[in-house]
């Protein structure tokens, strides 16, 4: 038998991603609206194992979007990532994303975390859930129908319509439920409200520890926030707040992502592509998920720490693209009901 080629020998290492020998060249312009510590050693890590120089911009999604859409065809952008599907779903609106079919990333990411053409992929979860008061609160609602139900009049704490958590979540009823019920729901829970929306995802479980609100949606890494970092006001409290993962007897509880796709007219397609398939590697997994507190979406990746500490669950599989579809409704929905 003839010996492999040193070119071969290379090449075969190229592709199977063993840092240090591959050889490929070049950028790869990410605009991301997260900036975690966590995603230094992404980048670093990807640098590493393909020779690929990442060049970033961290903004707001919202702002991200409206750079890309002013820069048109002579954005510099690769790669865009935002968290929640909502958003990710207004790039694409705005024509600025573009499909990848990639063999590794279908194989190792959930179907309901693409996007069916491959405008985007999700790369780490989080689930929308319910906290609550554990002094207060005996009859623990277990359903997202339950915080609609009259008996939690005057006890019910949530951030804004407008916001983009709230939006999902409420697209993702609509798909499962109808618009009817979706509505009937909506009014239920505004009916049920402790006081006007105000604030983020972490006021609302602060408001909980403040005895202000008895229930609230949040998603699941604010509290995670409170055990494991300092956030004043709710560390140190996270012992009497109670979480429930909603739903597990039926749909399972709704989860949304933080993702990226590849920009509509990247300069370096190729680059883009490879730094698509390594967010999907078990090592940028944890990176990702650990960034957030979040969930790792690649099977056989497990989280680690205090976001371990909340517990398995049974999560909602429909196609996240689902959310972006149902996002006028849900707008719509919000402002028939008046819920601010
Ligand atoms: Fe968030």
């Amino acid at each position: 038998m003839r010996p492999l080629s040193l070119r071969t020998v290379a090449l075969a290492a190229l592709l199977a991603g063993v840092p240090g020998l591959a050889s490929a060249q070049g950028v790869v312009n990410i605009y991301s609206s997260r900036h975690y510590d966590n995603d230094e050693k992404l980048y670093a890590g990807f640098e590493e194992a393909t020779g690929i120089q990442v060049n970033r911009i961290e903004d707001n999604a919202d702002v991200l979007i409206e750079r890309m859409k002013s820069e048109g065809r002579n954005s510099p952008a690769d790669i865009f990532i935002a968290t929640d599907a909502g958003r990710l779903w207004r790039a694409e609106e705005a024509g600025l994303l573009q499909p990848v079919q990639s063999e590794l990333i279908a194989e190792r990411i959930p179907d309901h975390f693409r996007h069916p053409d491959g405008l985007w992929t999700g790369y780490a979860k989080r689930a929308r859930i319910i906290f609550y008061d554990k002094d207060d609160v005996t009859d623990v609602p277990e359903t997202y129908d339950d915080l609609a139900d009259p008996k939690y009049k005057g006890m019910i704490c949530t951030r804004s319509s407008s916001n983009v958590y709230m939006l999902s979540l409420l697209a993702s009823i609509i798909e499962n439920e109808g618009s009817e019920a979706a509505e009937a729901w909506t009014q239920g829970v505004w009916d049920n409200r402790a006081r006007d929306p105000q604030g983020g995802d972490t006021d609302q479980l602060k408001a909980i520890a403040s005895g202000e609100c008895d229930i609230a949606l949040a998603n699941h890494y604010y509290f995670v926030r409170g055990v494991a970092d300092n956030v004043p006001g709710l560390t140190g409290e996270t012992d009497q707040i109670g979480w429930v993962f909603p739903n597990q007897d039926t749909t399972g509880a709704h989860v949304n992502i933080s993702g990226a796709g590849m920009v509509a007219n990247a300069p370096h397609p190729e680059n883009a592509v490879a730094f698509l398939e390594y967010l999907a590697s078990p090592e940028a997994q944890q990176y990702f998920a650990a960034g957030n507190y979040e969930f790792p979406v690649v099977d056989d990746v497990k989280e680690a720490g205090p976001v371990a500490d909340l517990g398995s669950f049974k999560e909602d599989t429909m196609n996240l693209s689902k959310l972006g579809e149902n996002q006028a409704e849900a707008q719509a929905i919000y402002d028939r009901v008046g819920y601010k």
